[in-house]
């Protein structure tokens, strides 16, 4: 494999993962998006968040969405860590999942029983990215495209492939 297809690979990814991100946020989360920029590697956006055991699960949907649709993407599964691998992950600040692994964690730990609310939040994500799927690659596909869109554009964009 060329470096440059490796490169071409890691762009794809990129794309996935913000698009996820960003689909996430305003079809899952009730939340909103600013702008998904792929050369940026970020997704400009909120979700809903006072503490509540709900919008830990939200939050911690939101961010699985994005490594889990990269992974969907390359390799037909999202091969979620098994809680163990996420905690020690966290601890020693491995960067395969970048921040997404210290914003879950630090949500997740305000849980009364945080490998419970984790497994659930890890089953409900891996429906609704496959549920989401279209929506996901169509933002994915103008992402890599246009490597910038605001909120309003990703808003479109996903309102056209839910018209029947
Ligand atoms: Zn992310």
């Amino acid at each position: 494999m060329t470096e440059k297809r490796d490169e071409a690979d890691q762009d794809r990814a990129t794309c996935f993962h913000e698009a996820a991100h960003a689909v996430f946020a305003l079809r899952v989360c009730g939340g909103w998006v600013r702008y998904v920029d792929a050369d940026e590697y970020f997704c400009a956006s909120g979700v809903p968040n006072y503490g509540g055991e709900a919008d830990r699960l939200r939050e911690a949907m939101y961010t699985l969405a994005g490594p889990f649709a990269e992974r969907l993407d390359a390799w037909g599964e999202t091969r979620s860590e098994p809680w163990d691998e996420l905690a020690l992950l966290h601890e020693t600040e491995s960067l395969e999942l970048g921040s997404d692994v210290h914003g879950l964690m630090t949500s997740l730990e305000r849980a009364d029983d945080p490998e419970t609310e984790y497994r659930a939040a890890v089953e409900e994500t891996e429906e609704q990215v496959r549920e989401l799927w279209p929506e996901i690659t169509a933002v994915a596909e103008a992402l890599a495209k246009r490597r910038r869109l605001d909120g309003e554009e990703v808003e479109s964009i996903i309102n056209r492939e839910e018209t029947p």
